[in-house]
């Protein structure tokens, strides 16, 4: 019997896992700048916690949910996003308890049943953060620049910053009037989930990515236009803290989320490199949705950065530095024994060593260190184990050091090469 993995969910391998590696390392390290602690939560939740967060007209929920019934005939979700989850244990554990801005991040798989494409994968991965409980928009412009660092330290360059806001419960209702206004001639011509849309959330047409509904709504009003004074405000000034930071960035009025819980500030990371899936990273502010879920009324916001986009971004630029420093060859029986032994006591001084298993011919160990890439080598015989001593062969200038047989010697040798 043969098996794959499932369509659309891959196995991430070396090399390319040394790219993860870097982008997750680099993270950790600019989170920890800015004050950000990991969170890991579940891969499952409950339907219903992301039907009520997501929205229930969103792309994601109407089509993307990995949902199944457990076998105690309870509804539950492969999270498709980590907002749901993360607001879901922020009121679980009071988190809101700890002195403002509380700030988490996580990383770590997301479902989507989705259409399988490059860039666009039924298992992907992301980083996320989360930064709770200060609704100034200075902590809207930190949180984009600690973005753009993140992206910045990684290693990506000639990204696009696109903001907009899309108004809170208190200028929405009269945005989406004027939309409804806009296309209610029209409507007939859109697909049915957007007249389906049309009454019960008319928002979400603006991301529906149906071609005729692209073009048909082209003109349409633009939430930036309909701010209140409060979220005008706001606006304005983020702009100038992102100014202030030298943050470049452009104002797009027709950018929309597809998640429904999203207010004020909302943001996408594109590149020109990516074809039609150009999206890197993209967040926004969610003031109201920790109360929505019945803890106390909390600003917050965040943003994710779709893994699997950066890595295929950094894939050709970027050299595997890990070789292993030593491979132990010999010639004979005692002499594989002495080289077995040397291998582990060099490990536990925390160098890669590699060295051969079975009856190998001198030849093919030598073609495995080569195919290895070993930064050095060593072959043990019968008059090195009379000798006591050994040849450190460098396998980049071909220049041989003659060393004691001896794990201290030989790590000290190791080392000072590097
Ligand atoms: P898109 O417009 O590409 O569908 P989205 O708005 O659905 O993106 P978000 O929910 O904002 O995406 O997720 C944040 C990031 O996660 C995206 O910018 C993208 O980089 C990545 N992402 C989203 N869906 C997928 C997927 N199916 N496969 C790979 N990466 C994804
Ligand atoms: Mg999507």
């Amino acid at each position: 019997m043969r098996f794959k993995s499932l369509k659309g969910i891959h196995d991430i391998l070396p090399p390319d896992i040394h790219i993860w590696q870097h982008i997750e390392g680099t993270a950790r390290d600019v989170f920890r700048s800015y004050g950000y602690r990991e969170i890991r939560l579940p891969v499952i939740e409950s339907t219903d916690l992301f039907i009520r967060s997501i929205g229930e007209t969103s792309d994601i929920v109407e089509k993307e949910m990995y949902t199944f019934l457990d076998k105690g005939g309870r509804s539950v979700t492969l999270r498709p996003e980590g907002t749901a989850s993360f607001v879901r244990a922020y009121i679980e554990h009071h988190l809101y308890n700890e002195p403002p801005p509380q700030r988490y991040y996580y990383m770590g798989p997301m479902f989507r049943y989705e259409r399988p494409q490059a860039g666009r994968y039924r298992q992907f991965y992301q980083i996320g953060a989360e930064a709770m409980g200060v609704d100034d928009p200075r902590m809207d412009a930190e949180l984009i620049s600690l973005l753009s660092e993140i992206l910045r330290t990684v290693g990506l360059e000639g990204l696009r910053f696109e903001i907009t806001s899309i108004g809170c419960k208190v200028c929405r209702p009269a945005f989406r009037e004027a939309l409804k206004g806009f296309l209610s001639d029209k409507i007939g011509g859109f697909c049915a989930d957007c007249q389906r849309r049309y009454d019960k959330n008319p928002l979400r047409i603006l991301d529906c990515k149906v071609p005729q509904c692209i073009e048909m709504r082209k003109g349409s009003p633009h939430t930036i236009e309909f701010l209140c004074n409060g979220c005008r405000e706001h606006f304005e000034r983020l702009r100038s803290y992102l100014d202030l930071l030298h943050i470049p960035y452009t104002v797009n009025p027709e950018l929309v989320r597809g998640l429904d819980y999203y207010t004020r500030t909302a943001f996408e990371v594109t590149t020109d490199l990516l074809g039609s899936q150009n999206a890197v990273a993209a967040g926004g502010r969610y003031d109201a949705l920790v109360e929505e879920f019945g803890g106390p009324s909390t600003p917050g916001l965040g943003f994710a950065i779709g893994m699997e986009r950066i890595v295929s971004l950094l894939k050709d630029g970027f050299k595997v530095a890990e070789v292993p420093e030593l491979v132990i060859c010999f010639v004979g029986d005692e002499a594989a024994e002495r080289a077995f032994l040397l291998a582990q006591e060099l490990r536990l001084k925390g160098l890669w060593v590699e060295t051969g298993y079975g009856d190998a011919s001198l030849k093919s160990q030598m073609r495995r260190a080569n195919r290895l890439g070993a930064r050095y080598t060593i072959v043990i015989g019968e008059d090195e184990l009379r000798s006591g001593s050994v040849d450190l062969k460098d396998m980049g200038s071909g220049e041989k050091t003659t060393v004691s047989l001896d794990a201290e010697a030989i790590a000290g040798e190791l080392r000072k090469g590097r």
